[in-house]
């Protein structure tokens, strides 16, 4: 049974200049250095392959205003892998930039936390501001493959597979599992929306899409502890990461990068 794997992040999309502001509570509106990036991340040994958040297509992106550099499934082809033939995604939550492009994974099993579900189909989806991080079709794609019998529900803290696990890290969604992968350098965390810059964890500066700042907060605290250092937790949306670790292949500077060595620098 191998239990460890090769982990990547791959960069599907960006937004340039976003204010400060929108990336953290009390940021300067007027600082628009921070760019914010769009990842995938995959999970992969000899035995399996789990991929983490779907992304979203090319009409959100319209819709939204994104830069869409590739499709999921493309940035996993760049790796060699069929999303079709992929058998297992976490999704994180179900916001726009984390649950699209289902269709491009035919017979993958999902995994999804329950409080996710019971967010994105309930009476919160009445309120705009509240509503505004998730695209309709997406959730509803994610009831059609419950009644497909498609996904596995997740309360909290589960294993996987061997050597894979999601943990709950609310705060900025009501259902937001970060996933915890055994590889070479030890256990990385990745983290997703639980802290979308290194800023905001290290930092202790919240992003301000929120549902509940008192978890988010102790959600930093929980991939800290759950990552064997500061060094194992990869962010969700810093364009550092791509900074901080190796490219899977010198082709593939600034797209795709190794997160199973150690970074190029050291954050803590
Ligand atoms: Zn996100």
């Amino acid at each position: 049974m191998n239990d460890t794997y090769d982990l990547y992040a791959i960069k599907y999309g960006s937004v340039l200049n976003r204010p400060m502001s929108e990336n953290f509570i009390g940021g300067d509106p007027h600082d628009l250095s921070k760019h914010l990036d769009y990842y995938i991340w995959v999970a992969t040994n000899n035995e399996r392959t789990i991929v983490i958040d779907t992304g979203f297509n090319h009409e959100v992106a319209k819709l939204r205003g994104r830069k869409i550099d590739r499709l999921p499934r493309e940035g996993l082809e760049l790796l060699g892998i069929d999303s079709n033939k992929v058998d297992d995604v976490i999704i994180t939550h179900l916001h726009y930039d984390h649950a699209g492009t289902f269709s491009d994974f035919k017979n993958a099993r999902l995994h999804l936390q329950d409080s996710e579900m019971e967010m994105a189909t309930g009476r919160c989806m009445c309120h705009a501001p509240l509503r505004m991080p998730y695209h309709v079709e997406d959730v509803c794609e994610m009831v059609r493959k419950v009644y497909a019998e498609q996904v596995s529900f997740h309360d909290g803290d589960e294993q996987i597979a061997p050597g894979i696990s999601v943990h709950l890290c609310n705060g900025h969604a009501a259902g937001l599992q970060s996933v915890r992968v055994k590889t070479k350098r030890g256990y990385v965390m990745v983290a997703s929306d639980a802290t979308h810059f290194y800023l905001n964890f290290k930092d202790k500066k919240p992003f301000p899409i929120l549902v509940d700042m008192a978890q988010m907060i102790e959600s930093w605290g929980k991939l800290v502890r759950l990552g064997d250092s500061i060094d194992h937790v990869i962010p969700g949306h810093d364009p550092a990461v791509l900074d901080y670790y190796p490219a899977a292949d010198p082709k593939l500077e600034g797209i795709v990068c190794r997160l199973d060595v150690a970074p190029k620098v050291s954050i803590a």
